[in-house]
């Protein structure tokens, strides 16, 4: 598998690549230069279970601003550079852990050259990024459009102008929105390399479109062995993207830990407001730390049967539900008690 064959790159305290586990990232939308909302963003991600995030770095005073919020924060932070070399000098000397540039628009050699040659004295990893939306010229006349190929040796490119400064310590992404030519990209790059991947769909879209794109790009990648440590993008709170990271990782069996929530699609013989309480049930379970399957049936009919898998569950009837643990009646329970019963049931887990 790919995944355990790449190249080992610390981030702060963390580790990639190498077989590890795929870290999760997501990026802040914040003002890196408001501190104050920035940390407060960044706990928020930690909470969710965020392990790397980025913040960009468009500006002297977030460049400063990195050393302030790493003293407030858990986990490492990666500054995210556009065009100014300086930009990537400065986040570095003031503690990012790792620094995202694209060398191609960064500008001439000596300017690739300065980043590099600080990133190498302080062995800070450089994620090279390139995006299908800034492909070169020549590469889009070369392969006729945006295709996989000139994706992949434009980031190669960029890799080899790094290692011909002598430095390796890299992480490598790549990204295109259309799914397709993302995979396919993928599934090129690793014949060719073995640094580890920063995977993730761009401007993937809304919560919707953008879950429905990620779970089938990341699924695929992550699925054929590539991949180390991935990042949902989504246009909405960062906390989503957070949760839609863990939640495809659980699915791939990438990660353990965490209650799965499954619920029925609901039918004619339902009686209660599943669709309410089982979104109820995700956020309420969503800070207990068990390693468990919960369902929530709507009927107690079949409920019961179709919850056989799971840990424990509730069933909706008529003004009461059931309370199942492994297939099994515990008690009946009156409607409005359901959701405070699961929870009373989750929190003394083990206990009883
Ligand atoms: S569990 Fe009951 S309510 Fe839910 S889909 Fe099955 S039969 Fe319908």
């Amino acid at each position: 598998m790919y995944r355990d064959h790449t190249k080992v790159v610390h981030i702060g305290d963390r580790v990639i690549g190498g077989g590890n586990p795929v870290l999760i990232q997501s990026m802040t939308n914040t003002h890196t230069e408001d501190v104050a909302a920035t940390v407060a963003q960044i706990h928020r991600l930690e909470q969710a279970g965020c392990e790397i995030i980025r913040c960009t770095v468009p500006t002297e005073e977030a460049a400063k601003a990195i050393s302030e919020i790493k003293k407030q924060i858990h986990i490492p932070l990666v500054a995210d550079i556009h065009f100014d070399y300086k930009m990537a000098i400065a986040a570095m000397e003031n503690g990012a852990d790792k620094i995202r540039i694209n060398p191609g628009n960064i500008g001439s050699i000596d300017r690739v050259k300065a980043v590099v040659e600080v990133a190498k004295e302080r062995n800070i990893p450089i994620r090279v990024g390139v995006n299908s939306g800034s492909l070169e010229k020549d590469l889009v006349e070369k392969y006729h459009g945006v295709t996989a190929e000139g994706i992949v040796e434009s980031a190669l490119d960029k890799v080899h102008i790094i290692e011909d400064l002598g430095y390796d310590n890299l992480v490598i992404s790549i990204k295109s929105s259309d799914v397709l030519m993302c995979v396919a990209a993928h599934e090129k790059l690793v014949k060719e390399t073995n640094y580890p991947l920063h995977v993730g769909i761009t401007e993937s879209g809304t919560i919707m479109s953008g879950n429905i794109k990620s779970s089938i790009g990341l699924g695929i990648l992550l699925h054929e062995g590539i991949g180390d440590t991935i990042r949902v993008s989504l246009t909405g709170d960062p906390v989503e993207e957070v949760k839609s990271a863990k939640l495809i990782l659980r699915t791939l069996g990438l990660r353990k830990g965490g209650i799965e929530v499954v619920s029925c699609p609901t039918c004619g013989r339902t009686n209660i407001d599943l669709i309410g309480l089982a979104n109820a049930v995700e956020q309420m379970v969503a800070d207990i730390p068990l390693d468990l399957k919960v369902a929530v049936m709507g009927c107690v009919v079949n409920g019961p049967g179709e919850a056989k898998e799971a840990d424990i569950g509730i069933a909706g009837g008529k003004g009461e539900g059931l309370l199942i643990k492994k297939g099994e009646v515990i008690r009946k329970v009156p409607e409005e008690q359901l959701l405070n019963t699961l929870r009373e049931e989750l929190l003394n887990w083990g206990n009883a």
